[in-house]
Parts: structure tokens; sequence; C-alpha cells
């Protein structure tokens, strides 16, 4: 294993090990602290999704810290700390605390911080955040509801979070060169500074922040600037090349969606999966609630469906049924019924020999992977932007597309099975 990745969070893992797969490592994503680092796949890249962002420093540091441990017992040879490109985090955390532990741990005395990511519109010039053509503390993130981000400048955002001395790698040096920013990281670290900010506005300056942190033993940002981590490696003739996802082995068996996302993109493809005669269930939480309908019911109606073909399970529903269901049962309620509905629906339909499965909705996904016990994914093909199929590891291994809610084209539902065949 080369590289070994921490992740703040679910859907930021992914976005990671995407990265990584399309630069050509063949890549695994572990969900929570890995409990027996003996039991991880063999892969290029390995990322530990955590859920800390917004946890107390403690135990952000101690999970980081606890999964650290069980990479480089893996083997690991450098560490990525992955946040969010928006530099999601609080004056007490958790971007600093974990920087700063794992700089302890992995014995590195100079690492950088980079959230850029140009293709979607997160740049940083003179250490300022830029969402699209606003200022990180213009733009909608600063109303973010745990994690309100009000101040643009990354080293004095950084610096209030940790004792080490935060510095700043500007565009200048950056844009000249993998050479000129190995020289500055140099000089940065005899003048004392621990966490170097560097400014990135194109991919062009990711991939020389790429190859110019080979050799540091961490490397902490968002999941742009591992789009030139790849490169490094395979200089160092340390990957093959040829295609990472060639391996890729999904299961075969009868496949289901799960739609819990309420989100525009997904209502657009139910509304295409229905009108592709996907044999469909819709579960509604009013139902749910007064037991007219239940687990037993949906699954009931899946064993009665014949055919090759998937079949559908949704709550999904327009913005007003979804306020008049909430008003009723309230939002929190509403919510945390669907998704145990839908956990309990996917472990049934398991059970029935589903072994595909397309999953919409973060919340959802998460509410399901928990339920079936999963803890390893091995990322294969991207179906859409940010959306890979996956192989969860486990008897039974179980094919999974986790789709957050505004993810993927319309005709999502019907065309991903194309890639299993
Ligand atoms: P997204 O990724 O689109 O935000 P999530 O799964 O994260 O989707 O969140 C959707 C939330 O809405 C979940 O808690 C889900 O249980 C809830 N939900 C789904 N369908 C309904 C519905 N018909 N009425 C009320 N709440 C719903």
């Amino acid at each position: 294993m080369l590289l070994g990745c921490i992740a703040d969070d679910l859907t930021g893992a992914t976005d990671l090990a995407l990265m990584l797969v399309r630069g050509g490592m063949r890549t695994v994503q572990v969900i929570g602290v890995p409990d027996d680092p003996g039991s991880l796949p063999q892969a290029d890249a390995i990322v530990v999704a955590l859920k800390s962002r917004t946890i107390p420093a403690e135990e952000a540091v101690a999970q980081s810290l606890a999964s650290a441990e069980a990479l480089l017992a893996a083997g690991a040879r450098q560490f990525f700390f992955k946040y969010c490109s928006t530099f999601d985090s609080t004056d007490r955390g958790n971007i600093g605390p974990v920087t700063e532990a794992l700089m302890e741990r992995l014995d590195c005395p100079f690492t950088l911080a980079c959230p850029a990511f140009p293709a979607t519109g997160r740049t940083v010039y003179l250490g300022h955040l830029f969402v699209g053509n606003l200022l990180l503390s213009d733009s909608p993130l600063k109303d973010h509801p745990l994690t309100p981000m009000r101040d643009p400048n990354l080293v004095s955002v950084l610096s209030r979070q940790t004792g080490r001395a935060v510095g700043l790698v500007p565009f200048d040096v950056v844009d000249r060169g993998a050479d000129a920013l190995s020289a500055a990281f140099r000089e940065a670290e005899e003048a004392g500074t621990a966490i170097a900010i560097v400014d990135a506005v194109s991919d062009r300056h990711l991939h020389t922040i790429g190859e110019a942190a080979a050799d540091l033993p961490l490397i902490t940002g968002g999941s742009g600037v591992a789009i030139g981590l790849p490169e490094s490696f395979r200089r160092r003739g340390q990957i093959a090349s040829g295609d990472p996802v060639a391996g890729f082995a999904p299961p075969g068996g009868r496949a289901a969606i799960l739609a819990g996302s309420c989100s525009a993109a997904t209502q657009e493809q139910v509304a295409e999966a229905r009108a592709a005669g996907i044999p469909a269930f819709r579960v509604d939480p009013q139902d749910l609630a007064s037991g007219q309908t239940g687990v037993a019911e949906v699954l009931a109606w899946a064993a009665e469906q014949g055919g090759e073909g998937p079949l559908l399970v949704y709550s999904t529903a327009t913005p007003e049924t979804v306020r008049s269901v909430q008003d009723r049962l309230g939002r929190d309620a509403a919510g945390a019924l669907v998704e145990k509905t839908l956990a309990e629906v996917a472990c049934g339909l398991v059970e029935q020999g589903v072994r595909r499965l397309i999953v919409a909705g973060g919340e959802t996904s998460g509410a399901v992977v928990q339920a079936l016990g999963v803890r390893v994914l091995e990322i294969g093909p991207e179906i859409d932007p940010g959306v890979p199929w996956t192989v969860a590891a486990g008897a039974p291994s179980v094919a999974l597309a986790l789709k957050s809610g505004n993810f993927g084209a319309p005709d999502f539902f019907v065309k991903a099975w194309d890639l299993l065949a």
C-alpha cells in the first residue's frame, strides 16, 4: 500500500477515492476506524471514512490517530488527511488538531494545507478561499448550520485551530512549478513554518503541488489536491500503468434501487425509472407511522416481482408532500422512520438474493450501509460524476452505488447497471 488516507466524512471519502481511481490507483474505502489492519484488502490506496468533521476535537484526534495506526500497520508510506474543499471547521477544530496530531505521530515537521478544487469552483489565492466568484465568507458557507465560515483567510482560520506556526506559499511560487515549490517548502520549514497554506487556482497548480509534495509524509487538503498524487507514484514506478478497475468483480444477482432522497435529481431519476417500466413500490411515511404498510409488505411485494430487471422502492416525494408529512409526524421522526424502513428493506432484499443495490440519499446511504454492516468498499467504475459502483466485501458480497441525493443524470437508475454487465 502506498497512500493511507483519512477523510473526515463519508461522501468526502468517496470523492477522494474516485480521484485516486481516476489517477490509476487501485483504491479501497473503509468505513470507520479499521478494527483489524490485517483484514484490509490489497490496494494502492486505502481511504478511511470517518464522521469526524464536527465531533469534539479530542474524539476526532483519537479516531484519526487510531486510523493512522491501522494504515501504518497495513504498510502506508504516505498519508493524506482529507477535509472539505470549503475548509468546514470551527475555531476549535478539527482540521488543526487532527493535522497536528498526525504530524506528531508520523514524525512530520512540515506539511501543507490546500482545500482548492478548481473543477468545483474552490480556489485559493493569497491564502484566501473562494467559492465560485465569492470569498468563502460571502458564500452560502457563511450560514452553514454547524460550521459557519466567516473568515476567508485560511492562514488566520487555521492559526486559530493550532499552536503550530501556519504560513503561506503564494500563487507566484506555485505557478513557477514543482522545483520552485519544493524549494519554498524547504525555506518555509527552515523559517519555522509547520503548516503552509498553498495557493492553487487551476488543476495545473494541483499537479505541481502533487509533484512537490511527493516526499512529505503527510499531505492535507480537499480531494482536489489528490489529483496530482498518483502521478508521483507512477513516476517512481510504484503503480503500474493500466486500468485500476480492471479487476473489479461485482457479484451477480438480483438488482434493486432504494431511494430515500427527496432531492430534485432523485425525483427525476425515480420518474425516469418508472417511465422505463421498472417495477416500483412507494413507501409513504404516513402509512408507515399508522402501521398500514411496513417492511414485511415491501419485501412480500419484492418477492413477487419476477424477471431479471431491477426493482425500485422509494419514499421520494415532492417538497409539498414532504412538508405535509413533516407537519404531521415531525421532521426528524419522519426522516428516521423512512431511513429505518429502507435500511431494513435493504437487509431483507439481500436475504432474498439481491446483490446489486443503488441507494439514493446521503443519510439513507449511511443508514443502509450501517444496517448491512458494510465496513469495506472496493471502488469501481464511475457511473456519473462523484458516484462509483463499489463492491462491499463480506458474506455475501454486494455491489453498492451510494448516491448523494442531488448527484447523477436523470437516467441514473436505468443506465447504472450497464457498467456491471
Ligand atoms: P439527500 O442526499 O437528498 O439529502 P438524504 O437521504 O440525506 O437525501 O435525506 C433525505 C431525508 O429525508 C432522510 O432522512 C429520509 O428518511 C427523509 N425522507 C425521505 N422520504 C421522505 C418523505 N416522503 N417524507 C419525509 N421525509 C422523507
